[in-house]
């Protein structure tokens, strides 16, 4: 009777703290999730963008991959948008143009990921492609965007995007030194009009 007293009394103290394992895990890999996303969009946030392309940096100087492509967008006249239609009209056209994207750059490659690099602004990083390549993927993609339309309180929003693309360069001291030049054509695809994707590097 004793015997079977101890042997329940330690089952139950191991089930509960089994459980308790589990759900601290379960809440520092919520934690950890929050960390590499962006809250509205979904998609994966500023600091995690910066992690990556550090990491692509890398390999790419200890030429393990030699192709990676950066691309920069900014969504055209954003600001017309919320002031239109209101901010959280602006955070529907956000969530719903991050998630299209995130949906065309999957297709291509499972392996690509789209970043919010803040405001209306997204990044892509493309590894293993040349950049004629993503050039083509992402004319492809304004193409396919024209027929977005998004419905917000009975009204309907369509949007054009800029991009400026760059790949890394094996004289690219610093990662930012590519995204840089990514902004600096993308710059220069806002200046040729907007809805324009300008190439260079
Ligand atoms: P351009 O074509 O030159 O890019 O013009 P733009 O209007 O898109 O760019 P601008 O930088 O003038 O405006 C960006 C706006 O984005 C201003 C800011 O209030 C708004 N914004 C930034 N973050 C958010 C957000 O999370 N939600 C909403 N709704 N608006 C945001
Ligand atoms: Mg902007
Ligand atoms: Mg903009």
């Amino acid at each position: 009777m004793v015997q079977l007293f101890c042997y329940v009394c330690v089952e139950t103290i191991v089930f509960h703290y089994s459980t308790l394992l589990k759900n601290r895990g379960a809440a520092s890999a919520k934690l950890i999730y929050e960390t590499m996303h962006d809250k509205l969009t979904g998609v994966q946030n500023w600091a995690k963008f910066n992690q990556d392309f550090q990491l692509y940096h890398e390999l790419m100087l200890s030429t393990q991959i030699n192709e990676i492509v950066l691309v920069a967008i900014d969504i055209d006249h954003f600001k017309q948008i919320n002031d239109t239609y209101g901010h959280l009209a602006g955070n529907a056209v956000l969530t719903n143009f991050a998630h299209n994207l995130q949906t065309y750059i999957h297709e291509v490659n499972s392996e690509w990921e789209v970043y919010r690099a803040g405001g209306e602004e997204f990044n892509v990083i493309m590894a293993g492609i040349d950049q004629p390549s993503a050039q083509q993927a992402m004319q492809a993609y304004c193409q396919q965007l024209r027929d977005l339309h998004i419905t917000y309180g009975g009204t309907v929003i369509d949007i054009t995007i800029s991009v400026g693309i760059t790949k890394l360069l094996g004289n690219d001291v610093q990662a930012e030194d590519t995204i840089k030049r990514a902004d600096q054509y993308l710059y220069q695809a806002k200046q040729a009009g907007r809805d324009a994707i300008i190439a260079g590097y």
